[in-house]
């Protein structure tokens, strides 16, 4: 049984998540992880294995787009996500399964050996995807995938391998999308918040604008009522809570999977651990 995205609470019973994914991994992402880890935030990081080291000098961009190189990763993103974006930068949609499955798979490999952890997420390369592929990348193990596609809003995903960004950190709505984010309302049964940013680090330097960066973390860091995670956090943590079973009344909440799971049913919070099975209070 699905459980009811009205009940569902975040770690804690925090009704807000506020997540990261930035891509390519360029240079510019030491300084944002800088920033990133000074503000107490979280975020994922999706790279090019085949592209580690590479320096271009594309004509719509001011400053060169230059990839850290293979031997920075595990210690550059220790306290992030890393995340698959194939390993050569191609249009997905464009190509053979097999070739899908290749530029999948090898840059989980790669990236599962230099980080040491599983890799289970993915950015799709220009945002562009099909149905296929994304059955493909299901094939694959990929847990979840990012388009470019802003919503505006703070809504969960429908589908976890069409993920869709709240938006771009040069969105002109961004700080106003921030003050919606944290506006204060009562706990009711209201539906949980999520905030997803998404960018390239090189594009700060590209437009001069890393202020816009500091201002929007500055502004969004440090909420207790905000739960600051990588996106595979996210993804593992509503895997679990889509597990719960539920006693034919409703009344009885089993937790199968091993991450506890907060939940909210008739205005009390309840807590759910891994294995364990709670009884509904009613008044
Ligand atoms: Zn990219």
């Amino acid at each position: 049984m699905k459980l009811r995205h009205d009940i569902l609470r975040f770690p804690q019973g925090k009704t807000r998540a506020f997540t990261m994914s930035y891509d390519d991994g360029v240079i510019q992402d030491r300084r944002l992880i800088d920033l990133m880890e000074s503000h107490g935030v979280k975020g994922t990081f999706n790279l090019n294995s085949g592209a580690f080291g590479q320096v271009d000098q594309y004509s719509h961009l001011r400053v060169k787009h230059q990839k850290i190189l293979q031997d920075q990763v595990s210690e550059l993103y220790s306290n992030m996500e890393v995340a698959t974006h194939t390993v050569t930068h191609p249009d997905l949609s464009q190509l053979p399964s097999g070739t899908v499955l290749y530029e999948v798979l090898a840059d989980r490999q790669k990236l599962e050996q230099l980080t040491g952890k599983l890799v289970r997420g993915h950015a799709y390369p220009f945002g562009t995807y099909n149905a296929s592929v994304m059955e493909l990348l299901h094939s694959a193990g990929i847990a979840y995938a990012r388009t470019v596609k802003s919503t505006h809003s703070f809504a969960l995903p429908e589908d976890f391998l069409e993920w869709n960004p709240t938006c771009h950190h040069d969105d002109p709505r961004l700080m106003e999308l921030a003050e919606q984010f944290l506006q204060h309302e009562p706990n009711g049964n209201r539906r949980v918040k999520l905030f997803y940013l998404w960018g390239h680090a090189y594009e700060f330097d590209n437009n001069d604008n890393w202020n816009v960066i500091e201002a929007f973390l500055d502004r969004i860091s440090g909420q207790a009522d905000v739960w600051y995670a990588t996106n595979l956090e996210i993804a593992s943590y509503l895997e679990a809570a889509s597990m719960l079973q539920y006693s034919a009344d409703g009344m009885l909440i089993y937790n199968p999977s091993c991450t506890a799971v907060w939940i909210r049913v008739l205005d009390r919070d309840y807590v759910v651990e891994g294995g364990q099975t709670v009884g509904i209070v009613r008044d």
